[in-house]
């Protein structure tokens, strides 16, 4: 079917090009994180990939599963197994079968949004743990870490987590019952029982799931009866086993009214937070959206959108859906130009990091960049100039402070900053190319 030759034995150049391929499939961050780690036990008609961890093996199963057992028919050929295996694990095939759990009746509303899947989630540096936590959870509940307790700010995936869980325990029949609550709900349902007088149909109806979803636990907070009743719920589900995750905006130990005893047990699992997406993340956020709607969108655009709005991806995705609406509604392109004019409410509340933006885009082009070269890693020349200049033009142009400066530059620190903005002085000082480039930048950003 695909025309290459069965593979008999070790040939390097078909490893080489299966490595390049696949890091030619996934972003950066993600080759280096995940794919580049396994390391191949190549013979004929097999190939084994090693991944260091059981957590790691999951994670790659379960995201890179179908993109690795594409790459392998292609560059080994359809007849070679791919195998995938950690080093604490004994010797297990790509697709797996899954031990099917007792059924059991159906009595609570799941109430899953199908949308929030793991396959739409994005992933970067500020999620990954999380991330994979999620994923460990959904493949064996009540085993892999219970409680799962996952706290970040707002709009940063936690429910979209907490759904993925449930609809990907249930779909691989790991878990039948999956309960998905949020606190509030949680609470209104209590005070109903109680007026009803119906408080044993509630406890049995929150303690008959495998897979108990808690969103937003902080609305418990000064609410003395509710987190007595959750404690118990708690207790009961963990003893027999079942799975609990919650959610809420900060740490357990800063959930200030909740009493030690529920603070402990929250924190007797594993606790993982979600950090706001750098810029990489944003974009590849955009671009799934964007991937989605009916029309093309510009890398400019995404880039404007995704350095725009910081850290929400929830005010992230309306920012594209504001844009993409306009450009629909007026029937006008949907260019740099336009987005600029519709967001502009959002940023004028950050017009300092438009104009960081601004900069950093204009000095990018000039050198044949991009703004994500310029707020990545990569030390290499004539990049560094680039960033340097970009810095020091931040300096001059705009009053952000040494240290926002440096968050704007991909997290850097303020001692960067300045060590930057000296490096520039000094060559201008000595005139030549930089002084002119310098020179023309700063007369077209002020137009
Ligand atoms: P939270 O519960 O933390 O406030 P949500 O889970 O409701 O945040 O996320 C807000 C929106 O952003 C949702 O539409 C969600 O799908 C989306 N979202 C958040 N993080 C990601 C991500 N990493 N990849 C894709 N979409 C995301
Ligand atoms: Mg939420």
């Amino acid at each position: 079917m695909y025309g290459v030759p069965p593979f008999e034995g070790h040939d390097p150049s078909r490893w080489e090009q299966f490595t390049r391929s696949l890091q030619a499939s996934v972003p950066a961050s993600m080759w280096q994180r995940w794919l580049s780690k396994l390391e191949p036990e190549i013979s004929p008609r097999r190939v084994t990939l090693v991944a260091p961890s059981e957590f790691h093996l999951n994670l790659v199963k379960e995201r890179y599963g179908e993109l690795l057992a594409a790459t392998n028919a292609e560059c080994f050929g359809p007849e070679t197994e791919l195998i995938l295996v950690s080093l604490a694990q004994p010797l297990e095939t790509i697709d797996n079968s899954v031990t099917e759990v007792e059924v059991r009746p159906e009595n609570v509303s799941t109430m899953l949004y199908k949308r929030y899947r793991f396959d739409q989630f994005v992933l970067g540096d500020s999620n990954f743990f999380a991330y994979g936590a999620a994923m460990a959870v959904a493949n064996q509940p009540g085993i892999a870490y219970n409680p799962l307790f996952i706290f970040g700010g707002a709009g940063l995936g936690k429910t979209h987590l907490l759904h993925a869980i449930g609809n990907h325990s249930r779909e691989t029949k790991r878990a039948t019952t999956v309960c998905y609550v949020t606190s509030e709900k949680f609470l209104n349902d209590f005070i109903d029982a109680i007026r009803r007088r119906r408080v044993d149909d509630f406890k049995a109806r929150y303690r008959s799931t495998d897979v108990f979803l808690l969103d937003d636990v902080q609305f418990f907070e000064g609410k003395e009866q509710i987190l007595e009743e959750f404690f118990h719920t708690f207790n009961d589900l963990h003893q027999m086993g079942r799975q609990l995750v919650i959610t809420s905006d900060r740490h357990p130990r800063n959930l200030a009214t909740v009493e030690d005893r529920l603070r402990s047990r929250f924190q007797s699992g594993l606790v993982t937070d979600i950090q706001p997406p750098a810029l990489e993340t944003r974009m590849a956020i955009l671009q799934l959206h964007a991937d989605l709607g009916p029309k093309l969108v510009s890398t400019d655009v995404l880039e404007y959108i995704a350095a725009t709005v910081s850290e929400n991806v929830r005010e992230l995705e309306g920012a594209l859906i504001k844009v993409t609406a306009f450009a629909a509604m007026t029937s006008r392109p949907l260019d740099l130009e336009m987005a600029k004019e519709v967001l502009g409410e959002l940023a004028m509340g950050r017009k300092k990091a438009i104009e960081a933006f601004d900069i950093m885009r204009a000095t990018a082009e000039s050198f044949g960049y991009t703004v994500i070269d310029v707020q990545g890693k990569s030390r290499r020349q004539p990049l560094v100039s680039c960033r340097q200049i970009a810095m020091f033009l931040c300096r001059e142009l705009t009053d952000l402070s040494l240290p926002k400066i440096g968050r704007a530059f991909g997290g850097r620190d303020h001692a960067t900053v300045i060590h930057s903005v000296n490096k520039v002085k000094q060559e201008i000082r000595s005139g030549g190319d930089v002084s002119e480039r310098v020179e023309s930048l700063s007369k077209a950003l002020r137009k």
